[in-house]
C-alpha cells in the first residue's frame, strides 16, 4: 500500500471516530486530522434526549474514547473550527481562518435539526423555543425543562417522544403536536406506535395526532400555539420535526448531492478520493440494492468503518443491516431491516412485559423486524431476526409467532 500522507475527516462525531480509529488499525505513518465545529472530542448523541437530561450520565461518559487514545493514535483532533469552504479540484477544505490539504477526505458532517416552518415562516430557536442536536442543546434543554411547567413538544418522532418521557419524569406537563396520524411516522408499525401513545397517555402526556399548527405567538414569558383552531399555552416549546443532512457547503461543488452525499457500496464519493460516512451519506446497500440514508447510532459507528478501511485501502463493501432503537421509560424499541417493502407480517408476544415483535416478509424471508418491551425483553429476538434476514432464511408465520420456537434454532 502507497503511503498516504495526509487524510482528513471533516465532522467530529461517531461515524469519525470510529473512522479514525479504523484508519489508525491499519496504518500508523499518514497524518490523520479530524476538523469539527463542535468543541468537544466525538461523543454519543442518544443520551442527550434521555439520560442526560435525567442526569443519569455525565459528560465524561459520552465519550467515544478518551483524549489520550487520540494522543497515543496520533490523531489530530481539531475543534472549534466550522469549515465553509471547500475546493475539490485542488484538494483542500478551508475555514474563515485557514486552509487545510489533503490527499485524501472523509466527509462525516451528519445531519441537521430541520426548522418547523408554519405558513412560510420559519421557526427558529430562541431563549424558550429549542432544537436538540448537540450537547450545548442538550445542557440548554436540561436546564429549561427544569424551570418550566408546561411543554409543548412539537413532532411526535423519536427525540420529541424521548425528551417527552425525560420530562415527565420530572414531573412536567407535556403536550405532544404530531402532524400525521401516528406517532414515530410510518416506519414503525402503527400497533408499536400506539403502544408507545398510550404508555405516553397513562402517565398523563396529551397527544395531538393530526396536528396542524397554524401560529405561535409570543406573549410576555410565554407562548400560544394555534393548532386546528385551539389555542394551547406553554412556557417551553421543543421541536424535533426531523433532520437534514449536512451538506451545504458542498451545495456549489460537483459533489453527487440527492438526500445527502451519494456513496457507492465502498463509501466512495463521486469525486476521487472523497469518501463520506454516518447520517450525512445516502448510500448504495447491496444487500437491498437501494440507495437508502440512515440516522442511527450504529450505522455511523459501522460507516464510518467501512469509509475508514476503504480510504486506506482495503476495499469492503458495506453492507450491514440496518438496527436503531429508541428508549421511552421503561420501554425499549428495536427496529432491524427496512420495513417497508414487504407481503406479510408475523406477530411474536402479546404484552410488553414479553415483548412483542412484527417480523416483515417478502417472499417469505424477513425483510425487517420491529419490537417493542420492558427493559431487554427483545434484543435478543430482533438481534435474530436480523441475523435471519442477512441469511435470507425462508420463514412462516407460524415459525416467527409461536414463542415456543426459538429463532436461533431456525
Ligand atoms: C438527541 C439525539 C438522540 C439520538 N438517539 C438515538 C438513539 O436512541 N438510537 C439511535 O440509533 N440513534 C440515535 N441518534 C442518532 C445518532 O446519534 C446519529 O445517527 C449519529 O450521531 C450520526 O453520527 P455522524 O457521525 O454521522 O454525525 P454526527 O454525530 O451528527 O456528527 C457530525 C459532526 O460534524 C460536525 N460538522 C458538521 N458540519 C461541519 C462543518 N462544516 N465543519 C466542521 N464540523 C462540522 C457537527 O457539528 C458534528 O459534530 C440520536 C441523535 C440525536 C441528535
Amino acid at each position: 500500500m502507497n503511503k498516504i500522507s495526509k487524510i482528513l475527516i471533516l465532522g467530529g462525531g461517531q461515524a469519525a471516530a470510529y473512522a479514525a480509529k479504523e484508519i489508525r488499525s491499519i496504518d500508523i505513518k499518514s497524518d490523520l486530522t479530524i476538523i469539527s465545529e463542535e468543541k468537544y472530542l466525538p461523543y454519543e448523541r442518544p443520551p442527550l434526549s434521555k439520560d442526560y437530561i435525567l442526569d443519569k450520565v455525565t459528560f465524561d461518559d459520552l465519550l467515544f474514547f478518551p483524549e489520550n487514545f487520540y494522543k497515543e493514535n496520533k490523531i489530530n483532533f481539531i475543534g472549534s473550527t466550522q469549515i465553509n469552504k471547500v475546493d475539490f479540484d485542488n484538494k483542500k477544505i478551508s475555514s474563515s481562518l485557514k486552509n487545510y490539504d489533503y490527499d485524501k477526505l472523509l466527509i462525516a458532517t451528519g445531519s441537521t435539526n430541520r426548522h418547523l416552518v408554519i405558513s412560510g415562516k420559519t421557526i427558529l430557536p430562541e431563549e424558550n423555543i429549542i432544537y436538540l442536536r448537540n450537547f450545548e442543546e442538550s445542557n440548554i434543554l436540561k436546564n429549561k425543562i427544569n424551570e418550566a411547567n408546561n411543554i409543548t413538544i412539537i413532532g411526535g418522532g423519536f427525540i420529541g417522544l424521548e425528551i417527552a418521557s425525560s420530562a415527565v419524569q420530572k414531573g412536567k406537563n407535556i403536550t405532544i403536536l404530531e402532524r400525521a396520524s401516528q406517532l414515530m411516522g410510518r416506519v414503525i408499525p402503527l400497533e408499536i406506535a400506539n403502544l408507545i401513545q398510550d404508555k405516553h397517555k397513562a402517565v398523563g402526556t396529551k397527544i395531538h395526532l393530526n396536528a396542524d399548527i397554524k401560529d405561535i405567538k409570543k406573549i410576555n414569558n410565554s407562548y400560544e400555539i394555534n393548532h386546528n383552531n385551539q389555542i394551547l399555552s406553554a412556557d417551553l416549546i421543543i421541536i424535533g420535526v426531523g433532520s437534514l443532512p449536512n451538506t451545504e457547503i458542498f451545495q456549489n461543488t460537483s459533489l453527487k448531492i440527492d438526500n445527502g452525499i451519494i456513496t457507492d457500496e465502498f463509501s466512495a464519493t463521486s469525486i476521487e478520493d472523497v469518501y463520506a460516512a454516518g447520517d450525512v451519506s445516502n448510500f448504495y446497500h447491496p444487500f437491498y440494492q437501494e440507495y437508502m440514508r440512515l440516522e442511527s447510532f450504529k450505522h455511523a459507528q459501522n460507516h464510518g468503518i467501512n469509509a475508514g478501511k476503504n480510504l486506506i485501502g482495503q476495499k469492503t463493501s458495506y453492507n450491514k443491516i440496518p438496527w436503531m432503537w429508541s428508549d421511552q421509560f421503561n420501554l425499549n424499541l428495536q427496529l432491524t431491516g427496512i420495513c417497508n417493502n414487504y407481503d406479510a407480517t408475523a406477530q411474536r408476544g402479546s404484552t410488553l412485559e414479553e415483548g412483542i415483535i412484527y417480523f416483515f416478509l417478502k417472499n417469505r424471508k424477513i425483510v425487517g423486524a420491529c419490537g417493542l418491551g420492558v427493559g431487554g425483553k427483545i434484543g435478543r429476538d430482533i438481534r435474530l431476526a436480523g441475523k435471519l434476514s442477512e441469511k435470507k432464511t425462508k420463514v412462516t408465520n407460524e415459525l416467527l409467532s409461536d414463542k415456543n420456537n426459538k429463532l436461533n434454532k431456525i
